[in-house]
C-alpha cells in the first residue's frame, strides 16, 4: 500500500482565499498585532511570513518589535495598550520568549478575546470543556486537513504523541469532541510503538525526527506529522519516518507542506473570528 499524500499546501491556499474573500465582505479591515521579543532569527522568519500573510488577506498587520532585555512588566504594559486598542483584533505574542520573562504571565495578560493562538487559560479552559473560544492554530489546522481528506474520526483510536499545551493537550481536546478515542503518549509512556500500532490515527508532535517508524503503523492508518525538526545538514523533517510509514498508512501529511502551512491559515481565520466576535 502507498498512502494517499495529504497536500497542507493545497488546503491552506484554500482556507487562506476564503479568509480573504471573507475579509473583503467586511465594513472594516480585521487588525492583528504581532509581538516579537529580540532577534531570535527563527522566530523573526516565522513574525515576517504571519505579517505577510495577514497582509495578503486584507488583515492590517502590525509587528512590534522590542528589545530582548525588556522587563516582563513592560511588556505586559505594551500588551495592556494593544488589548485595549479598538482597531486590534488579534493579538499574538512569538514564542519563546528571553528566558527572564514568564512566558504564561504574558499569555495571561492578553485579552482572552484577542488572543488568537489560543494559549490563555480562558480558551484553553473553553477548549477542554467543549465550548467555543479561539482555537491553537496548529490543532485547528490538523482538524481541517483530516476534514479535506475526509477522514472518519468518530470512534477512532487516535494516538495523540506530544503533551505540549501548543499542539499535544488542545490536539486530543478536537479530536474527543470529534469523538475520537483518545489516548495521549509523551516521554514517559511505555512502549510506544506498541501505542501507536493499535492507533486509527496517530498524530505525532514530539519534535524528535523519525521517531515514529513505519513498522509501528497499523496498515491504513492516517498519520498527521506536526514535527517541523532542521537536521544538521539544512533538511527539514518531521516525526515520523516519512519513506517507511508511506508504506504503511492509509493516508500521510509530508514535511515540509503537510501541517506547516495550516498553522498561519488557522491564525489568519481566528483573527477574523476575533475580529467579527468583537465588533
Ligand atoms: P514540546 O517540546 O513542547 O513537546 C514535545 C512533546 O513530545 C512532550 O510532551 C514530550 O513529552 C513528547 N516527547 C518528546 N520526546 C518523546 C519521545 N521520545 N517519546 C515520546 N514522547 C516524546 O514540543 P511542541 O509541542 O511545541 O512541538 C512538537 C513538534 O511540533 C516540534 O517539532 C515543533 O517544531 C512542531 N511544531 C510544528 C508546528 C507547525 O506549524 N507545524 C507548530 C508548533 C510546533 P514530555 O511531556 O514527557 O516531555
Amino acid at each position: 500500500m502507498t498512502a494517499r499524500i495529504i497536500d497542507g499546501r493545497r488546503v491552506a491556499q484554500a482556507l487562506r482565499a476564503r479568509v480573504t474573500e471573507h475579509v473583503a465582505t467586511l465594513p472594516f479591515r480585521p487588525g492583528l498585532a504581532v509581538v516579537l521579543v529580540g532577534d531570535n532569527p527563527a522566530s523573526a522568519v516565522y513574525v515576517n511570513s504571519k505579517d505577510r500573510a495577514a497582509a495578503a488577506a486584507g488583515i492590517v498587520a502590525r509587528t512590534i518589535r522590542l528589545p530582548a532585555d525588556i522587563s516582563e512588566e513592560a511588556l505586559i504594559t505594551q500588551i495592556a495598550r494593544l488589548n485595549t486598542d479598538p482597531a486590534v483584533d488579534g493579538i499574538l505574542v512569538q514564542l519563546p520568549l528571553p528566558s527572564h520573562i514568564v512566558s504564561q504571565a504574558i499569555v495571561e495578560a492578553i485579552d482572552p478575546e484577542k488572543d488568537v493562538d489560543g494559549f490563555h487559560p480562558l480558551n484553553v479552559g473553553k477548549l477542554a470543556m467543549g465550548q467555543s473560544g479561539l482555537v491553537p492554530c496548529t490543532p485547528a489546522g490538523v482538524m481541517k486537513l483530516l476534514a479535506d481528506a475526509h477522514i472518519e474520526l468518530g470512534g477512532v483510536r487516535a494516538l495523540v504523541l506530544g503533551r505540549s499545551t501548543i499542539v499535544g493537550r488542545p490536539m486530543a481536546s478536537l479530536l474527543l469532541a470529534a469523538n475520537a478515542t483518545v489516548t495521549m503518549a509523551h516521554s514517559r509512556t511505555r512502549d510506544l510503538a506498541a501505542e501507536c500500532r493499535r492507533a486509527d490515527l496517530i498524530v505525532a508532535a514530539a519534535g524528535r525526527p523519525g521517531l515514529v517508524r513505519g513498522d509501528w503503523i497499523a496498515s491504513g492508518a492516517t498519520v498527521i506529522d506536526v514535527g517541523i525538526n532542521r537536521l544538521s545538514d539544512g533538511t527539514l523533517v518531521g516525526d515520523v519516518a516519512f519513506d517507511e510509514a508511506v508504506a504503511r498508512a492509509g493516508a500521510i501529511t509530508p514535511v515540509p507542506g503537510g501541517v506547516g502551512p495550516m498553522t498561519i491559515a488557522c491564525l489568519l481565520e481566528n483573527t477574523v473570528t476575533a475580529a467579527l466576535r468583537r465588533r
